[in-house]
């Protein structure tokens, strides 16, 4: 394949001492494609490499000052030019030779070896004039990696380019499937500014999803005479129905994946987060300005609780508690024990500007930024107890 390169091309611009036009730059790189395609076959490198239309524009952009250059510059100076963020890039290299014709450039297959590296998947090549009698290529290889997009992670991508929402800036990102929650941060700013946890099938949904506006089908609280008695009716409804049950998994082997609220409140059974998530959808159902936070908290390196705003007041809910007290904590008083780091409703998620050492204001703008995220139509998480309990009772009853 490599010696057809020499074949074709080299009669074609043998005795050509003009500017190199379109059509043998195109002619050449369908070419080395094919012919670099059929080696990584021949290595047993099953994805085929393709030229990036947004590498080669760029590349075709520059001078030819500009592409002689890198033939004298180090590649990594060359490489800092490259709009590598712009084309969402996550390694790439270069090499620079010259040769009597496009032909023997192209029969060098040592030029062409990051080319053979499984990771790269698209490369992009330029001929220019070297001298009178040569002719250089500037030849890219490089990994393009997608933009963030939570059905690619769940498909196995771990490697993303993500716009931060606080300083706008893309970022490389690498996500391990492995956390309760994983914080999104950009290495720029060092903010976090997105959170998604992985559900029962070890799927990730934005935190936010969790929250689905569900309400038990139960009047609790509602005939008692004050917003705060109501409050701590529906606090004590969870923690009395919910055992606590720090290791249930469901039907996935994951361990800490998040149970949506109909499914806690079904199973009557959740961890830190899942009840929480079940007592902050009810109270928002009910009207209350309520969040969900993940944190530190006595004994637990990551836990989660409630935080409700009423009257002025800030109360700390607690969904793991044996039994409740009378009236809800507010928040001064658990501030040394409870450090937050995140929290969410149904339409933002929240971060800690800075870490303070005592935070028990939960709602201040000053101390939390704040970044809302649409919600969906319908919930994108699904609710794995109560289609099995349909589908049972479906079965049942034929
Ligand atoms: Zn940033």
């Amino acid at each position: 394949m490599i010696f057809l390169i020499l074949v074709v091309i080299g009669n074609i611009l043998h005795t050509d001492s003009q500017p190199i036009d379109e059509a043998t730059q195109q002619r050449f790189r369908q070419i080395a494609v094919a012919a670099v395609n059929a080696e990584r076959q021949t290595q047993g490198i099953k994805k085929k490499v393709v030229t990036d239309a947004g590498l080669q524009n760029w590349l075709d952009g520059q001078t030819e000052t500009f592409i002689n250059e890198t033939a004298e510059i180090s590649p990594d100076l060359f490489l800092k030019r490259l709009p590598s963020k712009q084309l969402t890039l996550s390694q790439a290299s270069l090499y620079y030779i010259s040769a009597a014709s496009p032909g023997s450039l192209a029969g060098k297959l040592d030029f062409w070896k990051e080319a053979f590296h499984a990771s790269t998947n698209v490369v992009a090549m330029r001929l220019c004039r070297h001298s009178d009698n040569q002719i250089g290529c500037l030849f890219i290889a490089a990994k393009k990696v997608p933009s963030f997009n939570l059905s690619l992670f769940n498909k196995g991508q771990s490697e993303f380019y993500v716009t931060c929402r606080n300083c706008d800036k893309p970022h490389l990102g690498k996500l391990e499937k492995s956390d309760l929650a994983i914080a999104i941060k950009c290495s720029h700013c060092n903010h976090s500014y997105d959170l998604i946890a992985a559900d029962l099938l070890g799927n990730y949904h934005r935190a936010t999803h969790y929250l689905q506006g569900y309400s038990p089908p139960q009047a609790i609280g509602a005939a008692t005479s004050t917003r705060l008695a109501e409050l701590t009716a529906l606090w004590s409804e969870v923690v009395t129905r919910c055992r606590y049950s720090k290791d249930f998994s469901g039907i996935s082997e994951k361990k800490d994946s998040w149970q949506t609220p109909p499914d806690t409140y079904s199973l009557r059974n959740g961890d830190c987060e899942d009840t929480s998530l079940l007592l902050a959808d009810w109270l928002i159902a009910r009207g209350f300005t309520t969040r969900v936070v993940i944190g530190k908290a006595p004994g637990k390196d990551e836990h989660a609780w409630c935080v409700t705003e009423l009257d002025g007041k800030q109360y700390l809910l607690e969904t793991t508690l044996e039994s409740i007290p009378a009236i809800p904590p507010e928040t001064q008083s658990e501030a040394v024990r409870y450090q937050p780091r995140f929290s969410f409703d149904r339409q933002k998620i929240h971060f800690i500007k800075e870490s303070p050492d005592i935070i028990f204001d939960y709602f201040s703008p000053e101390l939390w930024q704040s970044y809302a995220y649409p919600v969906p139509q319908t919930s994108s998480v699904p609710s794995i107890a109560l289609n099995s309990l349909e589908s049972s009772e479906a079965s049942k009853n034929p």
